[in-house]
C-alpha cells in the first residue's frame, strides 16, 4: 500500500472514500514523513517491541510503526475509518486494529494478550479533546507501559514540562513530573496535518521512573493537596488547603506546615516544586486523616 507520509497519497484516500473528518473525534491526520520519521525514532521503536497506537485514524503512523516494531496493536473509535484502515493497513501481517474507546479499552489485556504482560510502548498522535485523562491514566495506573510518545497540543506539552515561576505550571505538571522524566521531541506547525488544527502542536516522549524522584508517604494525599491548591490558584497555599472541602486540614494547621517547611504562611503553591508538595503532605499527613 501506498506511504500515507506522502500528502498525495493521503488526498488520494480521503477522496476516493469521500471521508468527512469528525472534529469531535480530533482528527487531523499527520502529512509529513519527516514528523513521522522523527517520532518513530524518539520511540526508540525495535523489532521486538509491541506498540500500542491510540487512534490511528487512516493509518499513516500504524504504517511507520508497522516497519518498525514486532507488532502493532491499534484502538480506533471511528468504526467508519474500518475499512480503510483494512486498505491503508494490508499487507502488514502485524497489525492488529480494534475498534473501541480508548478510555473504556481494557489495556491489560491487551498487554497480556500481544506482549505476554511485558511492558509495551504507546505511540500517538492523540486526540485533543481527551490528552489529559488518556496520559493520566496511563501514567497512573500499573498498565505495563514503559515509554509514551505522542503528538500533543504545544500548549500541554509546555505544561507537561514546567516547573514553579511558569504561567504553565499546575497539577499537571507535577503529575507528570511525578510519574516520567518528560522531553520535548519536536514542535509541530498546523500545516504538517490534514485538516490543519487551529493550534500549534509538539511531540513529547514521557520515560516512566522505574523509582519515583520524590517519596511521599501518601501518593493520593499529596495529588489531593496538589489539586486543592491550583484550583485556587490566586489564594494562598493555605487558604486553598483550608477551603477545599476534600481535605480536613483548617487553614492555621496548614500553615504551620507550610511554616515548618521554612516558607512564608502567605506562599501560593505555584511556588512549591513536587519534593516541597512531597514533603507538606508528609506533615500533614502526620496528623493522620
Ligand atoms: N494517527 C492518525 C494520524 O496521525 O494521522 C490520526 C490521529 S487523529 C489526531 C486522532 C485519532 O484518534 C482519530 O483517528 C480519531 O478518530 C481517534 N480517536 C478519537 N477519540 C478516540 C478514542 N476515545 N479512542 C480511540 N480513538 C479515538
Amino acid at each position: 500500500m501506498a506511504n500515507l507520509g506522502n500528502p498525495k497519497n493521503t488526498i488520494e484516500i480521503i477522496q476516493k472514500h469521500g471521508i468527512t473528518f469528525q472534529k469531535k473525534f480530533g482528527q487531523n491526520f499527520l502529512i509529513d514523513s519527516h514528523v513521522l520519521d522523527k517520532i518513530i525514532e524518539a520511540a526508540e521503536i525495535r523489532k521486538d517491541d509491541c506498540v500500542l497506537e491510540i487512534g490511528p485514524g487512516i493509518g499513516t503512523m500504524t504504517q511507520y510503526l508497522a516497519e518498525a516494531a514486532g507488532h502493532v496493536v491499534a484502538v480506533e473509535i471511528d468504526k467508519k475509518l474500518l475499512p480503510i484502515l483494512a486498505e491503508t493497513l494490508a499487507g502488514y501481517e502485524n497489525v492488529t486494529v480494534i475498534q473501541g474507546d480508548i478510555l473504556k479499552t481494557d489495556l491489560n489485556a491487551i498487554v497480556n494478550r500481544y506482549n505476554d504482560g511485558r511492558p509495551m510502548k504507546v505511540t500517538a498522535n492523540l486526540p485533543y479533546y481527551i490528552t489529559t485523562p488518556i496520559v493520566m491514566g496511563l501514567l497512573e495506573s500499573d498498565i505495563p507501559v514503559d515509554m509514551i510518545t505522542v503528538m500533543v497540543q504545544k500548549e500541554v506539552a509546555d505544561r507537561m514540562r514546567v516547573g514553579p515561576g511558569s504561567k504553565d505550571y499546575g497539577a499537571l505538571s507535577l503529575a507528570v513530573q511525578y510519574y516520567a522524566k518528560a522531553e520535548l521531541v519536536a514542535n509541530v506547525p498546523p500545516n504538517c496535518f490534514i485538516p490543519r488544527p487551529n493550534v500549534g502542536s509538539a511531540v513529547i516522549r514521557l520515560t516512566k521512573y522505574k523509582e519515583k524522584p520524590v517519596k511521599a508517604d501518601d501518593e493520593r494525599l499529596m495529588f489531593r493537596l496538589i489539586r486543592a491548591s491550583f484550583n485556587q490558584r490566586r489564594k494562598t497555599l493555605a487558604n486553598g488547603i483550608g477551603n477545599s472541602s476534600g481535605l480536613p486540614f483548617t487553614r492555621e494547621q496548614a500553615a504551620e506546615a507550610i511554616e515548618k517547611m521554612g516558607l512564608s504562611a502567605a506562599v501560593r503553591g505555584e511556588a512549591l516544586t513536587l519534593s516541597q508538595f512531597a514533603r507538606l503532605s508528609d506533615l500533614l499527613g502526620e496528623r493522620g486523616l
